[in-house]
């Protein structure tokens, strides 16, 4: 049985109730899509401008995962970025570059030709959380500026922080104009949406507990089947898939957002005067902006050992009270969680397993703009231009010898050294 939108800000504000049908009976199509989230959306809206034929079956409702529960935050660049460099040299550098905004490209292109309203708002900021992480932000601007990017890019230097964000926590930061945030419900809706009218069939409640990439591909449900030349396996964390090849790769680790009543026009002005979506620069980090009715929302305390915390509102109102006393008095409405999937080497994992056979996940809560840029590398890979798609293939990614469970213990145990390292 399907399960419900997660009772999110965002699920109480879509503007798109359409529900799809459940697969029954068998069908041909030229690309099978498994899993309507972000990956598998994109990743049909593209192949689906080229032309191709495509089914996409979703096991709950489209957008049930990260995708529709996430702090909507559109951040340049993909996770893993160094090690990409590191071990695709000049190559890796250059795709790097390419792609730091490829995500936010699609995102607002799609925006604009299928009119899809997700409240877009430009700025966002990486604030620094400890007076060292400040040098680490002014030699990422002095990048950003010999790249070429220094036209949306701003330093924020301590003494003029509190005009930007009106806190005390941090001291600095980097602001880039062309990053920004949306609903992220509505945008994944809004594109299924745009998919539908291209011709892809979508099917809700339609769980894939078969697929197979070999000679004859195919995807079968509990009621219905789909044939095909190719398969994409886009389901992230929540798919159970490859226990062997694909679970050792990453590891979900639980995500806790609040949203506050509605603030004044007056109270947002003077605390986020530039309207900015937040992360802060600590390892295990907060992140926060204002939705489109003004709401904060506010994000966080991500938890690798994947056990959630005991009351989870109380936990993050205490964390935002800290950082803005001003809305202590504020009442929190809604209360929601999601896995992150996380990979050891950061690197978003793209890749086959058959040569009919294709797989996105692990994009380390960057996945907003990355799920993006994934859809359009394996959409073309599947249309024959494979040079991005074989990059990020040949990416050698590690794997624990364990299973799950202590996985993520082991994970929570390497990235507390971290905190305490922040701390420090
Ligand atoms: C709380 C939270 C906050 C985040 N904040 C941000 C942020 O601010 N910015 C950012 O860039 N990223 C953020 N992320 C990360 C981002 O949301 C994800 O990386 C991204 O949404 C992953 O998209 P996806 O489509 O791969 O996976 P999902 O959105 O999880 O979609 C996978 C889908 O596959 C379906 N599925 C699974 N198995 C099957 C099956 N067998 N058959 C059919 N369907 C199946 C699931 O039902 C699900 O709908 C956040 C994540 C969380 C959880």
């Amino acid at each position: 049985m399907a399960d419900p939108h997660s009772p999110s800000y965002y699920a109480a504000t879509v503007n798109d109730t359409t529900r799809y049908p459940a697969l029954e009976g068998t069908i041909k199509a030229d690309v099978c899509v498994v899993g309507g989230g972000f990956s598998g959306i994109a990743t049909a809206l593209s192949l689906a401008e080229k032309g191709r034929r495509v089914v996409l079956l979703e096991a709950n409702r489209i957008g049930w995962g990260a995708s529709g529960r996430n702090g909507g935050q559109c951040i340049a660049g993909i996770s893993g970025e160094a090690e990409i460099e590191r071990q695709l040299g000049a190559a890796g550098a250059k795709l790097v570059r390419d792609i730091r905004y490829r995500g936010h490209e699609i995102i607002k292109d799609r925006i604009a030709r299928y009119g899809i309203d997700c409240d877009w708002k430009d700025g966002w900021m990486e604030a620094a959380a400890r007076p060292k992480h400040m040098d680490k932000l002014r030699a990422y601007y002095e990048e950003r500026v010999n790249d070429g990017e220094g036209d949306h890019h701003e330093l924020i230097e301590p003494g003029e922080f509190r005009s930007v964000l009106d806190t005390s926590i941090y001291c600095g930061g980097i602001v880039d104009r062309n990053s920004g945030h949306l609903h992220p419900l509505n945008l994944c809706l809004g594109e299924a949406r745009a998919a539908r009218s291209l011709g892809v069939e979508i099917f809700e409640d339609s769980r894939v507990l078969e697929m197979s990439g070999g000679a004859k591909p195919f995807a079968r449900t509990a009621r219905g089947r789909v044939e095909a030349d190719s398969i994409v396996l886009g389901g992230d964390t929540s798919h159970e898939f490859e226990r062997g090849r694909l679970w050792g790769l990453q590891f979900p680790t639980g995500s806790y957002v609040i949203a506050t009543e509605p603030l004044s026009d007056n109270l947002a002005r003077s605390i986020n005067p530039r309207d900015l979506a937040i992360c802060d620069s600590n390892i295990v980090l907060d992140y926060f902006r204002l939705s489109g009715d003004r709401r904060m929302l506010f994000g966080g305390r991500c938890n690798y050992s994947n056990r959630d915390p005991r009351d989870i509102t109380a936990t993050m109102k205490a964390r935002l009270d800290e950082i803005f006393p001003q809305l202590t008095d504020k009442k929190v409405d809604f209360t929601w969680s999601g896995r992150i999937g996380i990979v050891l080497n950061r690197v978003p994992a793209i890749g086959r397993l058959e040569p009919n056979l294709y797989y996105m996940q692990g994009y380390c809560g960057h996945g907003v703009n990355a799920t993006h840029i994934a859809g359009e590398i394996v959409a073309d890979a599947i249309c024959g231009t494979t040079e991005r798609f074989d990059l990020f293939d040949s990416i050698r990614h590690w794997q624990l010898p364990v299973g799950r469970w202590a996985g993520n213990q082991l994970l929570a145990l390497g990235m507390l050294y971290y905190r305490l390292k922040d701390k420090l």
